[in-house]
């Protein structure tokens, strides 16, 4: 396991489903790596292209829920246009890497300026707890740098797109066997076994 010191993403499959402090929304960060989250911030992409960050204030939980810093950063249009940028930089590259295809040079660069800079910065507090703190840019530093370390492939876990034709997800697959399908059993995956059962012959 290659795990990005930068966030706290460790299991093979983290199947938490977050519910932010502020209610009204759910956040999901399944795929393993934050900046496959990222990507995955736009549902069914080509088709309804849902896209859950709508306000500053959503992507200022979503740094925490993705483990990036510990307290929301202050969060402006500013920061949310450059987010979502790096995300439509991140989702070419992301396909490149998943169907193993030469990777767009325009793309890359972009990345790699949006990987440079201070990332936010760790520390013990005084109830033992170790907090990750940093601004809104430091943040994003960090998602770039996460997905940097997609390249790393010395671990062998793979990137893929959920087997859900619609979602257009990507995940890391760590699993043993590499034969991880969906990017979130609790989603995608509940709807396939439901489309199965549906589909065995009755009687
Ligand atoms: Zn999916």
């Amino acid at each position: 396991m290659h795990d990005t010191p930068l966030t706290g993403y460790t299991d093979d499959i983290a199947t938490a489903s977050v519910t932010s402090q502020t209610g009204d929304m759910s956040m999901v960060h399944v795929a393993g790596n934050p900046a496959l989250d990222l990507v995955g911030t736009v549902t069914s992409r080509g088709t309804l292209d849902a896209d859950e960050l709508t306000t500053p204030d959503v992507l200022a939980q979503w740094y925490v829920d993705a483990g990036i810093v510990t307290r929301r950063p202050m969060v402006d249009e500013r920061h949310l246009a450059a987010a979502v940028a790096l995300r439509e930089h991140l989702f070419p590259l992301v396909e490149s890497l998943a169907g193993g295809t030469a990777l767009p040079d325009r793309h890359r660069t972009a990345l790699n300026r949006a990987a440079r800079g201070p990332v936010p910065v760790v520390a013990v507090g005084p109830d033992g707890r170790r907090t990750t703190s940093g601004d809104a840019d430091a943040c994003l530093v960090a998602v770039a740098r996460a997905a940097v370390e997609l390249f790393d492939r010395a671990d062998g876990a793979v990137v893929r797109f959920c087997a859900d034709e619609t979602c257009t997800h990507p995940f890391l697959d760590r699993s043993r066997t590499r034969r991880r399908r969906w990017c979130d059993m609790a989603s995608c995956g509940d709807r396939a076994k439901v489309r199965r059962y549906r589909a065995q012959p009755s009687g």
